[in-house]
């Protein structure tokens, strides 16, 4: 969306960077747009902005300085925390006018309390560096997602990030118990409660997590630890159905209740990708459908969770509620297993590009959503393929579209618009959602405005005018 902000004077632009370099120190201020091009495209290399400079506060009252800087001179402003984002969230537009404000510089373990299990952790902080720190001091953070070592605190709240573990932790709202975040008006607001029950009134974190930058940035969070598993055991099942999935889903639940911490669907061509482009990795499994089970759990037990584990999957393949199984019988096998299911997306990769989607729906419908979904596909472009794969357990699948012959799938991604909304109809209409858990970012702002009901976008609107008068916070995101 460019041309939204007039461009700063010559002169202006002189006070300005000035006024930030006293702010933050002038290493902290990149101004060169060779300096600034790593940051300026996102991470699938799909948008590439402009900035008229990037800078990175050290503190949270650097941070709340830079955005009073920007009020004054009004010059729009877009949050970046380590990139990894799928939807072009932190990629400010083209037309070279946004600050872009990158938070790494602010990445302390500000407190780790294990009485309350609860961490403190700047924005900039990667989530590698939060579950570390809980790791030392005998504690668990359970999100848990391929981009761990790159990804910031900041990043994960403001989309609201899931990942494979959010069927027995949640999401990160779940694992949120205070914010510490700047304001659209400059004022920075000391939310870090570690308390779990707090009924006064409006939640304001709730409105910064998943917001995307668009109601402030975000310096610090203090989040919930948990007791770490002592044990886990890992399998690889083989089915014939996503019905018969779903099935083993409920069944599991019921014997393992909170005990069973992932539970991760692949379809025949996500099985087949991975094993022409890493062969060997998965296992020798010859059913159409499968999927990795994860039951972990952190009492001590008279009986180890393995032999539960293996007793009820003997006891699936008896019933043949499973048709084969793989358990892994060491933590370096149950890595192994890992290792596959999260060598998925780039084995897609290396197969070609693909018209990707990240959607929810009610776990009970997804059978019906894939019987639906393929007619309707191959009506709009015979030939096309797709992968679904994912977070079976959370409704949440990740559904791409290609087609095996190079030049038809060159002409497949021309036709995105057309697909994309073939299958977000299909979800919308069995009441399900367009982002799982990637956001809205600039990939699908337009299909937001189509698809969400108008009462709900006329009080996002408000909120946002409310906070934001101005439309500095990440304009041209989400709304
Ligand atoms: C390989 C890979 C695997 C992934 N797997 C998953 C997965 O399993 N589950 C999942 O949910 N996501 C997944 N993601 C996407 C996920 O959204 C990001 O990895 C992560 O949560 C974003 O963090 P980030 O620090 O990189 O944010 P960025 O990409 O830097 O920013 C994302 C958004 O947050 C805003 N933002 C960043 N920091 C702040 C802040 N401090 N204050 C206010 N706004 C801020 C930005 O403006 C932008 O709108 C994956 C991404 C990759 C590349």
């Amino acid at each position: 969306m460019p041309g939204l902000f007039a461009p700063l004077s010559s002169a202006d632009r002189v006070r300005f960077l000035a006024r930030l370099a006293a702010v933050v120190g002038e290493r902290a201020l990149l101004t060169e747009a060779a300096e600034m091009a790593a940051f300026l495209t996102d991470w699938r290399g799909r948008y590439h902005g402009q900035a008229l400079a990037a800078v990175a506060p050290g503190t949270a009252e650097e941070v709340a300085e830079v955005v009073k800087t920007c009020l004054a001179f009004g010059v729009p402003m877009t949050p970046q925390g380590g990139n990894t984002g799928l939807c072009g969230g932190a990629t400010p537009d083209t037309d070279g006018t946004a600050l872009l404000i990158r938070l790494h510089r602010l990445k302390r373990i500000r407190a780790l309390e294990v009485q309350n299990n609860v961490i403190i952790a700047e924005a900039g902080a990667t989530l590698a560096a939060v579950q570390t720190a809980a790791r030392a001091a005998g504690r668990l953070f359970p999100l848990s997602l391929a981009a761990e070592g790159s990804c910031q605190i900041g990043g994960n709240l403001s989309t609201n990030a899931g990942g494979v573990h959010v069927l027995r932790y949640g999401t990160m709202r779940d694992l949120t118990l205070g914010l510490e975040a700047v304001l659209p008006d400059a004022s920075l607001w000391h939310g870090l409660s570690p308390l779990r029950k707090n009924n006064t009134g409006y939640d304001l974190k709730q409105l910064l997590i998943g917001a995307e930058g668009t109601l402030g940035v975000i310096t610090a969070a203090a989040l919930k630890l948990f007791p770490l598993p002592r044990q886990r055991v890992v399998a690889w099942l083989g089915l014939a159905t996503p019905a018969g999935a779903l099935t083993l889903l409920g069944r599991t639940q019921a014997a393992f209740d909170a005990r069973l911490s992932a539970f991760e669907l692949l379809c025949p061509l996500a099985l087949a990708l991975l094993r022409r482009h890493f062969p060997g990795l998965a296992p020798q499994i010859n059913t159409p459908w499968q999927v990795l089970c994860e039951l972990t759990d952190s009492a001590p037990e008279d009986e180890p969770l393995t032999a539960r584990g293996e007793r009820f999957w003997a006891k699936e393949l008896e019933d043949g509620g499973i048709l084969d199984a793989v358990v892994a019988r060491s933590e370096r096998e149950a890595r192994a297993l890992w290792a596959a299911r999260e060598h998925l997306s780039e084995a897609q990769k290396r197969e070609g590009v693909s018209l990707k989607h990240d959607i929810a729906l009610p776990v009970s419908r997804i059978p019906e959503f894939l019987a639906r979904i393929e007619p309707e596909l191959q009506t709009a472009f015979p030939g096309v393929r797709h992968t679904a794969f994912g977070h079976l357990g959370d409704g949440n699948l990740h559904f791409n579209l290609s087609h095996a012959a190079p030049a038809e799938n060159a002409r497949l991604l021309a036709q995105g618009e057309r697909l994309n909304r073939v299958v977000y109809d299909v979800v919308h209409a069995l009441s399900g959602s367009i982002s799982a858990e990637h956001g809205i970012g600039q990939l699908k702002r337009d299909l937001l405005a189509h698809y969400q009901p108008p009462a709900a976008r006329t009080a996002m609107q408000a909120i946002k005018t409310a906070l934001d008068p101005r439309g500095l916070m990440n304009p041209g995101k989400v709304l």
